[in-house]
């Protein structure tokens, strides 16, 4: 059970009230915030957004008529005018009850697939919808954060501190110039790349921050980003993965890596050889290779035919629901979400929840012992 406010990082202890939802915990000040913001304030850092994804607690998208508020600053969840709404006055009311999602009125997501974009409309009906059922899969794709390998820690100044190790010329620019720099950038471009699921690539933003400041390199921009990454990143291997990937691999399955990343495949490629398991991945497609971000059906189109399979005959796994379990959905394809937390389910169903790789592994036995009817 997590006791920090998702919205802002303060601890139960540091506020007057934290509605305790086992998710995504928030705070009395950070709801005060979002009813400024939602009657048309400014807040530093927080904004009103309309990227697709949905609220925290009730699961409505911005498309079903809510508006939700994100604390850009935290990379918080979000949260939509109703469920504000909800929890003031839950507070207001001084009501026991301490989670926003059991406050909430259940959404019903009867249409099955709560598309509303267009582009993904019209795709959702090229590939025709999600097999019934899983088929024996000729290949999986995998998310990378969070599913194959874990996030320990993103260390930014020790990032920036190896930018000016490699740099020819600092132009008496300080870590903290640079820190100020490339959050302001963030703040500008993170819910911009929400909203239209189009990436951002660090190699491009790299550019653009060093040239502003004229901060000049010897190296080219692929190096930069990969120092970058070697120097700040640090993962650990989910556990389970290896016996996994062993298995799929006996059986011929092609594997294939399918990441949002504003980093390159290179990085990516880097990593996984660290922790020995680069051999694995016939391919690795992040989305700043492709200039698209996960849900879009086009990234995982672009991935079952390099590995030269069919939607229906691919599943992807991936530990997000909006772009790992909703994205291989309406791409036609077989989806199994990597739940290890105890997530609370929302939004379209997944063929398969697995809590860890070993049940996951137990899907791959089942559907491969099976005689397969057509
Ligand atoms: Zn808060
Ligand atoms: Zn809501």
């Amino acid at each position: 059970m997590n006791d920090n406010c998702s919205f802002c990082g303060k601890s139960d202890e540091d506020v007057e009230r934290l509605f305790r939802d086992p998710d995504d915990p928030i705070c009395n000040e950070c709801l005060d915030t979002c009813s400024a913001l939602l009657t048309g304030n400014q807040v530093p850092g927080w904004l009103v957004t309309t990227s697709p994804q949905r609220c925290a607690y009730c699961g409505r998208r911005p498309s079903e008529g809510v508006r939700h508020c994100v604390h850009l600053r935290w990379h918080s969840p979000r949260i939509c005018n109703l469920c504000v709404d909800t929890a003031l006055e839950a507070l207001a009311s001084q009501v026991v009850e301490e989670q926003i999602s059991n406050l909430v009125d259940g959404v019903d997501d009867e249409d099955g697939i709560g598309i509303n974009d267009k582009i993904e409309h019209t795709l959702l009906e090229s590939a025709g919808g999600p097999p019934a059922r899983l088929l024996r899969p000729d290949a999986v794709t995998f998310d990378f954060g969070g599913t194959v390998l874990r996030l320990v820690e993103f260390n930014k100044l020790a990032g920036v501190k190896r930018m000016f190790e490699i740099c020819e010329v600092s132009n008496n620019r300080t870590e903290q110039d640079l820190l100020e720099f490339i959050d302001e950038l963030d703040l500008q471009v993170q819910e911009r790349r929400e909203e239209s699921l189009i990436e951002y690539p660090a190699v491009l933003r790299q550019r653009l921050i060093y040239d502003a400041l004229g901060i000049l390199f010897d190296v080219s921009q692929q190096e930069v980003e990969l120092e970058f990454w070697k120097a700040s990143m640090q993962y650990s291997v989910e556990p389970g993965i290896t016996t996994v990937l062993d298995g799929l691999s006996a059986r011929d399955v092609k594997i294939a890596l399918l990441s949002n990343s504003a980093f390159s495949a290179s990085a990516l490629r880097f990593e996984l050889q660290r922790h020995g398991l680069h051999d694995y991945f016939s391919e690795i497609l992040v989305s700043a290779d492709y200039g698209f971000r996960k849900p879009h059906p086009l990234l995982f189109r672009s991935a079952h035919s390099l590995l030269g399979s069919t939607a229906a005959r691919t599943w992807h796994v991936g530990n997000s629901r909006y772009y790992d379990v909703e994205g291989a959905i309406i791409s036609g394809m077989g989806s199994i979400w990597y739940n290890p937390v105890g997530r609370q389910p929302q939004g379209p169903a997944p063929h398969e929840t697995v809590d860890s790789w070993s049940s996951f592994q137990s899907i791959v036995e089942r559907v491969f012992d099976r005689p397969e009817s057509s």
